[in-house]
């Protein structure tokens, strides 16, 4: 059982190292990849790791491979915060900054 969510997590990861790395020429294809991605991890109840989770966009399945697809503002009112913005359908998402 361990074994099996900890080989559908390599998975998961390498489905979206692979959409980052064709976005740029197949933003379709990548998107797809993405998707796939977020299948594996529900199917399996994979909670991804940080890293894993900001790398695309929830709601469109954009990988965040650079400036044009996501824009970061930091905010200091009340508790400090990260917005991330999708850039492609406008998502956006707040992390807290510890
Ligand atoms: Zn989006």
């Amino acid at each position: 059982m361990k074994n099996s969510r900890r080989k559908a997590l390599s998975h998961v990861r390498r489905a979206l190292d692979f959409a980052s790395e064709i976005y740029s020429s197949d933003p379709e294809t990548a998107r797809k990849a993405v998707r796939l991605a977020m299948k594996i991890s529900q199917k399996k109840r994979l909670r991804l790791p940080t890293e894993l989770r900001r790398r695309f966009c929830r709601k469109c399945a954009t990988p965040f491979t650079g400036p044009s697809t996501f824009s970061v503002r930091v905010r200091q009112r009340r508790s400090p915060h990260v917005v991330v913005r999708c850039r492609v359908c406008g998502h956006t998402r707040r992390y807290l900054v510890k």
